[in-house]
């Protein structure tokens, strides 16, 4: 396991207005892009092996995880760019309230290509990309959401269309990260709306962490129910398991 440096989670938690653009937003050294080029390779930590139905990593190579197996989930892949861990936990907190729009589209670019990376051709057919949504209430009150930036930046690197109308959130509960795992396929049963999706289509639903997958579950039964042919998955940072004993 890559262990973070003392100096570098410090650095990684400067305001914005001490990391201006032209710097790196985890070691704060002179860098054309959000991330230098030595951060992106050493900060982020590829499983060797993941599921590829939910993308958590596997301590041996299997094609899924055992809870994929037992309950395989409406979605039919996921890909994520890292852990949900420190430091890349700091990148998500930076574009969760709209502080760096540039960083979250960027983001997204990256993950476009560990998509590519990672999925066949045969899986990589144009897809409709749809950010998870937020309540309009939500999103009065934020006035951001950091997955449609993720979206916009992916679609643009992968010359697919997205669309933010499509898939709705109708009903707000708690913050998923305040619940309980177990909790957390309640609290977002029936909370989606799909919207003149036309049957057939093949959706990217794409988001910035994913730690149970209960929202990516009811988004995609959703969409599914709407006509959708297949819901993919790419999430920036995934949670990572608990450790193996
Ligand atoms: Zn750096
Ligand atoms: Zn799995």
């Amino acid at each position: 396991m890559l262990r973070t440096p003392p100096w570098l989670r410090d650095v990684a938690r400067l305001p914005r207005a001490l990391l201006p653009d032209g710097r790196c937003r985890l070691c704060a050294l002179a860098s054309r892009a959000p991330l230098c080029s030595a951060c992106q390779c050493a900060m982020r930590r590829a499983p060797a092996w993941s599921c590829e139905r939910c993308a958590v990593e596997l301590p041996a190579p299997a094609v899924c995880c055992g809870a994929c197996a037992l309950r395989p989930p409406a979605f039919a892949r996921t890909v994520a760019w890292g852990d949900y861990a420190a430091p890349l936990d700091r990148l998500v907190a930076r574009i969760k309230h709209g502080e760096d729009p540039v960083l979250a589209r960027w983001l997204g670019r990256l993950l476009a290509r560990s998509l590519r990376a990672r999925w066949p051709s045969r899986q990589l057919a144009a897809a409709h990309v749809l950010p998870m949504p937020m309540t309009p209430a939500a999103l009065r009150r934020r006035g951001y959401n950091q997955a449609w930036e993720l979206a916009l930046g992916l679609a643009r690197e992968l010359g697919w269309s997205a669309d933010c109308r499509q898939l709705l959130r109708r009903r707000e509960g708690p913050a998923q990260s305040s619940l309980p795992l177990a909790r957390r396929g309640a609290n977002v049963r029936g909370a989606f709306e799909v919207r003149a999706l036309p049957r057939g289509t093949r959706v990217l639903l794409v988001d910035d962490v994913m730690t149970s997958g209960a929202s990516a579950e009811h988004a995609a039964r959703a969409l599914l129910r709407a006509g959708a042919a297949e819901v993919a998955v790419a999430v920036l940072l995934r949670t990572p398991p608990p450790p193996w004993v």
